[in-house]
């Protein structure tokens, strides 16, 4: 019989993960089909139920409902738990189990550009979601050290206080103080919406004093290269915009529904295809 997995979101209109994840089928030659579903906060209860009622596979959470969906399910695996959030939904006979990609999709896509993340010193910008499930894959590799700046200076200190007890150092710093010392940081990554579409002229920090050959990398798609990217690139960084990090949550939400990790190169093509459509 044909499986069904799908997204609970809202909205969910431009959403690139059903014709990502339909495609990754495809080459699978799995039987299922994968559809975003539009769902207002206060139906979140009920569209839960409805996974179990209607035999829907396993579903994507995405804005606003990733941390609110956990109290609805059965199980927290202990990454989703660490990171407080959960992006997927694993159905198996009605008992729901929730997990977090992001962080290790993440972790994924930065490993295509550095070749190990032990003896790096990493500035992370912003302290919301996509930061925080960043940190808790970053502080699991235990690179030498993880400082946190955003605008909202108590949220980096209370982020960097559930870290308190791993291995790796994770402080918080703030936006100014980290521009000065740039030159310290081999690997800086924006987890900000600053620089998204439509403000995409707009940059989270300045690189006046980046260091050639760190890493800059944007969680940002949309633009594919945004400002601070193309700052950086013309500094002689390398660059990595969150394309590789999108591909990848979804690939291992797929390798949690069907036990195997799919070919990403086709997601990949088809997920740039759509933005380069949308430009
Ligand atoms: P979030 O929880 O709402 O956090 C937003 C962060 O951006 C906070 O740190 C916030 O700072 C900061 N911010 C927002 N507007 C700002 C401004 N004008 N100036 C300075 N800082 C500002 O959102 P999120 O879920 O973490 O997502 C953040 C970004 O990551 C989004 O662009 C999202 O598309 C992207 N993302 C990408 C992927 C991927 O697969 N590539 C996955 C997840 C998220 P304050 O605390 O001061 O408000």
């Amino acid at each position: 019989m044909k499986k069904v997995f799908g997204l609970l979101g809202s909205p969910v209109g431009h959403s690139m993960s059903p014709v990502m994840h339909k495609t990754a089928y495809k080459r699978m030659n799995l039987e299922a089909t994968y559809e975003a579903f539009d769902v207002a906060p206060d139906q979140l209860e009920n569209a839960v139920k409805g996974i179990r009622a209607l035999g829907i596979s396993g579903c994507n959470v995405t804005i606003p409902h990733k941390v609110e969906v956990m109290k609805y399910l059965d199980e927290i695996d202990e990454e989703a738990r660490q990171i407080g959030a959960v992006n997927t939904i694993v159905n198996v006979d009605g008992y729901l189990k929730g997990f977090n990609t992001d962080g290790r999709g993440y972790i994924q896509s930065l490993l295509t550009v550095a070749q190990n993340l032990l003896d790096q010193s990493i500035l992370v910008i912003g302290a919301g979601g996509a930061a925080r499930a960043v940190i808790a894959a970053l502080a699991a590799h235990q690179p030498h050290k993880i400082v946190i700046a955003n605008r909202t200076e108590e949220k980096a200190q209370t982020l960097a206080d559930m870290f308190s007890d791993t291995k790796t150092s994770v402080q918080a710093s703030t936006i100014s103080k980290v521009e000065e010392q740039l030159e310290d940081f081999s690997i800086i990554i924006n987890t900000t919406s600053v620089g998204m579409s439509p403000h995409v002229s707009d940059q989270p920090i300045s690189l006046e004093n980046l260091a050639a050959g760190s890493i800059v990398s944007d969680l940002i798609y949309n633009p594919l290269e945004t400002t601070l990217l193309k700052e950086a690139k013309e500094k002689k960084a390398h660059t990595l915009n969150g394309v590789g990090m999108f591909v990848q949550q979804g690939a291992l939400s797929i390798e949690h529904w069907t036990g195997h990790y799919p070919d990403v190169l086709p997601m990949q093509e088809v997920v740039l295809d759509q933005l380069n459509k949308s430009k």
